[in-house]
């Protein structure tokens, strides 16, 4: 299989890694991940106590914790900046498969 690879100015190919899954065991919803990204590729979601996680609509809804969710991993460009901003280190990235 190949992958999505571009070419560098020293003509070097170069393999980039895009966001690929959020562990939601490890999340803990801080949203620093979030703030990181300029590519609106994430969203702070709700988990309620059967486990279904929905958009927070209102501030005042009940639900058992927050995490993060990937909304448009079409937008993410392969930076990883999210994952060294993750104190919980829950983001894991993989290349794009061609
Ligand atoms: S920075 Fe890490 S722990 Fe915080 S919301 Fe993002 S993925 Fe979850
Ligand atoms: S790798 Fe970069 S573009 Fe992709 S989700 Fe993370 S911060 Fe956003």
């Amino acid at each position: 299989m190949s992958h999505f690879t571009v070419t560098l100015p020293s003509g070097i190919a170069w393999t980039p890694n895009f966001i690929a899954a959020i562990n939601h065991d490890k999340c803990i919803g801080c949203g620093r991940c979030f703030k990181t990204c300029a590519r609106e590729v994430l969203q702070l979601m709700a988990v309620d106590d059967d486990g279904e996680m929905f958009a927070i609509e209102d501030e005042d809804e009940e639900y058992e914790k927050k995490v993060m969710h990937i909304a448009h991993p079409e937008n993410c460009v392969g930076c990883e900046s999210c994952n060294n901003n993750c104190a919980r280190r829950c983001i894991s990235y993989a290349p794009k498969a061609m």
